[in-house]
């Protein structure tokens, strides 16, 4: 995904989620939840957006830098696994989706992400990281994504909710989808089929 495409579905989503996106930031700046995920979805026209970030306890049961070689396959299996959206969701055949771009990032606490800040109280052992994801896709038909499967929990036992927040020309929703629920409901925000 080209920063500038990201870009713009960040400022739509600062439009319609003002209070949200605050809490988001408050939140990125503090610790994450584990067993928590972040999904976000952003519908325009026939493009399809994902932005998903989930803690590393949820995804490899650590959270911090390979230590060994068994980490090392942890981390590079579940980049493969979340680098592949058909992997992680259930496309409906009929929406026509295809993968544009994906890229998929295990982010740890650097030292320039702590320039400036105290380190007495946040020594490494503490810190946190994350698995950041990104899709675009193109859907021919995006009426038919009303019902979005969930693969997600089937492939990583320890995540137990996602967070999603979905908006397009038609309105926004926010969601709390807990494990063992397969679908994402996203009628609200789908277009009416109309072609
Ligand atoms: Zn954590």
């Amino acid at each position: 995904m080209s920063a500038k495409k990201y870009l713009v579905i960040a400022s739509t989503l600062s439009l319609l989620f003002p209070a949200t996106l605050a809490a988001e930031t408050e939140r990125q700046h503090g610790a994450h939840e584990h067993g928590v995920s972040q999904l976000k979805i952003a519908l325009d026209g026939k493009l399809l957006k994902f932005e998903l970030e989930a803690p590393g306890s949820d995804i490899v049961g650590f959270e911090h830098e390979a230590e060994d070689d068994t980490q090392k396959k942890s981390i590079q299996s579940a980049l493969s696994m979340l680098g592949d959206p058909m992997s992680i969701f259930d496309f409906p055949v009929a929406a026509g989706c295809s993968v544009t771009a994906s890229d998929a990032k295990f982010e740890t606490e650097h030292e320039e992400e702590h320039e400036g800040e105290k380190h007495d109280d946040h020594d490494d052992e503490e810190g946190h990281a994350e698995f950041h994801v990104t899709y675009s896709l193109t859907c021919t038909s995006p009426g038919s994504l009303a019902n979005l499967g969930l693969k997600f929990f089937d492939l990583f036992p320890n995540a137990k909710e996602l967070e999603v927040e979905a908006v397009s020309n038609n309105g926004q929703i926010a969601l709390e989808i807990m494990r063992g629920e397969k679908t994402i409901n996203l009628s609200s925000i789908v277009a009416p089929i109309t072609n």
